[in-house]
């Protein structure tokens, strides 16, 4: 089992129901997730762009030291760390003392609010679990596919509209804890990639399909590498990753590997929008300065 993530990954890229176990050294990372109070940037559906969101969690009393019944509030989740013990309330009136290390990782339900800088009505909730030893995410509102949903527009043009509806069905799925399922998905997008630069280095001369089709993946890779973008060549291990996940990982293990995948690929991506980009730009300039040296050419 991974290990804890950074608060920020842990509410806007962990997947729902993903577990993470918890131990005796390891709880501050915990409690460090529980009373994240921000800065967490996300897209705010609600604004329509990337914000800022603050956590509206507060922290619980401390007590100095053991005997000591006079409590302190802490400023900050570190100065909390620095205390044994806390004192809690399950009612708001009766208040008990407990250890923090126990406190933390005690078997509960915490439903946690995040609130927009720009305007306070919008807002995320997520519900966190602790059980049996272990932790997840076990709700969250807005899902992860609406908060990566800028992500997805960006790469709309580049995927086509077919693609792009498989590309939010990955994000979709590995959100609600279905690994095996959003890998399917990512396989097919990256088979697209090699298929789309198979078509064009067929219409060069001296290409041959028979030696493509006989070829692996990974060949068929090395043979297509100068129409495809060079992230992708050298990693072309995406592809092995990708079939061994759906055929021989379980859900836990895709989910886990999800966002390193789904990073490759977008880089993939990134690359293939840069270039089309660059190739517009020149298309752009050469048409001109053409126009230019013919205004000239009587001269
Ligand atoms: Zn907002």
């Amino acid at each position: 089992m991974p290990n804890l993530p950074e608060p920020q990954a842990f509410y806007v890229a962990v997947p729902l129901y993903e577990k993470f176990k918890l131990n005796n050294i390891n709880y501050g990372d915990l409690l460090r997730i529980h009373f994240f109070q921000g800065p967490l940037d996300a897209y705010c559906p609600d604004c329509g762009r990337e914000s800022v969101f603050s956590g509206l969690r507060e922290l619980p009393s401390a007590i100095p030291k053991i005997n000591n019944s006079v409590s302190v509030s802490p400023k900050s989740l570190e100065e909390l760390l620095e205390h044994e013990m806390v004192m809690i309330s399950e009612d708001g009136r009766t208040y008990s003392t407990v250890n923090l290390k126990e406190y933390a990782l005690a078997d509960k339900t915490i439903i946690n609010r995040f609130v927009c800088s720009r305007d306070a009505s919008h807002h995320f909730d997520f519900v966190l679990k602790n059980q049996n030893g272990l932790f997840q995410k076990i709700g969250q509102w807005p899902s992860i596919a609406d908060l990566q949903k800028n992500d997805i527009k960006k790469y709309q043009k580049i995927l086509g509209p077919e693609k792009s509806a498989e590309f939010t069905k990955a994000i979709g799925l590995s959100a609600h804890g279905i690994g095996i399922g959003s890998f399917v998905y990512l396989r097919r997008i990256f088979e697209d990639l090699i298929e789309s630069a198979h078509k064009e280095a067929s219409q060069e001369q001296g290409w041959s399909d028979e030696t493509f089709y006989k070829s692996r993946m990974d060949e068929k890779i090395l043979l297509l590498k100068d129409y495809l973008p060079s992230f992708l060549v050298e990693n072309r291990v995406i592809y092995s990753i990708l079939s061994i996940a759906v055929h021989g990982l379980t859900e836990q293990q895709c989910l886990e590997n999800f966002e390193p995948v789904k990073l490759a690929i977008e880089i993939i991506l990134d690359e293939k929008i840069e270039k089309q980009l660059k190739e517009e730009k020149e298309s752009v300039a050469r048409k001109a300065l053409s126009a230019i040296k013919s205004q000239f050419s009587g001269r």
